[in-house]
């Protein structure tokens, strides 16, 4: 783990009830503060970063949780920029927050290079957080889910986190939020069939995007196609089954049925009192995610496990001893009964 101070940390340190204080009345200085402490790795940071969501966690959990995927170019900043500033115009508050696993791995990232959301930026409604840019995917996640937190508790009502299709991103994505949209592009039919298939399975719409001007015929074809996949797919609840839509983040077309599909569906699982439920699951397993993670580096860091890791796997490989022996010998070192 790095142990450099975040930026933004390293001049003003504020107290932990100032910063709790400036989150509760909206301060945008001191939220962008407040998150930069829950990215930060540094210990101290992180210990003050814990205290500070403890005080926050009785205002937290009255947001809409949206997540948004689709692949690069589907359109999700300009769809992003026009859902945030409709909802923004009716009088909501609009946190976007991104999960870009690409981001610091390769150095540029898919989401965070341009200038995204310029006119969201601008609205005093709304507040538009890059993705965290250090850190392993679970590093990410905690992050993320932190920043949602300290979000709702100043005050935003809908969070919208975005991510890119790319590798585990969008089940993380999707076990952090109440909703999960899936943006596609018509044209893109033969792709049902393959690694789509999972994403499918996570969505609660599907929402074909660029559904204007020659597009727009196709997209109710591609709209078609996607609703009858979806009929196929066994729903993960009774209380809600996907839908298939179409949208433009461009003309704005379809932005009002699909917030009103988001708004249904929201009633419908608050009703069955799934909503809650669900967010509680996550909780849990959130939870148990942290703890396996840490477990299991403390697992592969133990010296005594390092230092016969490698001649027992060869001895495995030899075929002198059974994987099952190995595995105990390991276990042992390790300090646990296989
Ligand atoms: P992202 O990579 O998913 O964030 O996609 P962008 O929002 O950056 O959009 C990619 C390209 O598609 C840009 O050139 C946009 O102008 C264009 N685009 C985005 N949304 C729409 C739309 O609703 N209709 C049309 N026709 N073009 C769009």
């Amino acid at each position: 783990m790095e142990d450099a101070p975040a930026k933004g940390l390293a001049r003003k340190r504020l107290t932990t009830a100032e910063l709790v204080d400036g989150v509760r009345a909206g301060d945008r200085a001191i939220l962008g503060q407040a998150i930069t402490l829950v990215e930060s790795n540094a210990r101290s940071h992180q210990v003050q970063a814990q205290d500070m969501l403890a005080q926050l966690l009785p205002h937290t959990g009255n947001a809409r949780r949206i997540g948004i995927t689709g692949v690069p170019g589907v359109g999700k900043s300009t769809f992003i920029e026009a859902l945030g500033t409709k909802l923004t115009a009716e009088g909501h508050r609009v946190a976007v927050l991104a999960v870009d696993p690409t981001s610091g791995v390769t150095g540029g990232s898919i989401l965070g290079d341009k200038t995204r959301m310029n006119k969201l930026s601008r609205d005093d409604h709304a507040f538009v957080r890059p993705s965290p840019t250090s850190g392993s995917l679970g590093g990410v996640n905690r992050k993320t889910r932190e920043t949602l937190l300290v979000c709702e508790a100043a005050g935003y009502d809908v969070i919208l986190i975005e991510t890119v299709g790319v590798g585990q991103s969008e089940t993380l994505v999707a076990d952090m939020v109440d909703f999960f949209l899936v943006l596609m592009l018509a044209g893109a039919g033969d792709e049902l069939q393959g690694i789509k298939r999972g994403i499918l399975e996570l969505a609660d719409v599907i929402a074909v995007n660029k559904a204007d001007g020659d597009n727009a015929l196709n997209a109710q074809r591609a709209r078609h196609e996607y609703a009858s996949a979806l009929k196929l797919m066994r729903p993960t609840t009774p209380t809600w089954k996907p839908r298939a839509l179409t949208c433009s983040g461009q003309t704005g077309e379809g932005l009002n049925e699909l917030w009103e599909t988001i708004e249904a569906h929201r009633r419908a699982l608050t009703e069955s009192g799934e909503l809650a439920l669900r967010r509680k699951n996550q909780l849990r397993g959130w939870m148990w995610s942290m703890v396996e993670a840490r477990a299991l580096d403390a697992l592969h860091q133990h010296p005594l496990v390092k230092q016969n890791a490698v001649t027992l796997e060869e001895a495995v490989l030899d075929g002198t001893t059974t994987p099952t022996l190995a595995a105990a010998a390991l276990l042992r070192a390790f300090g646990i009964e296989p």
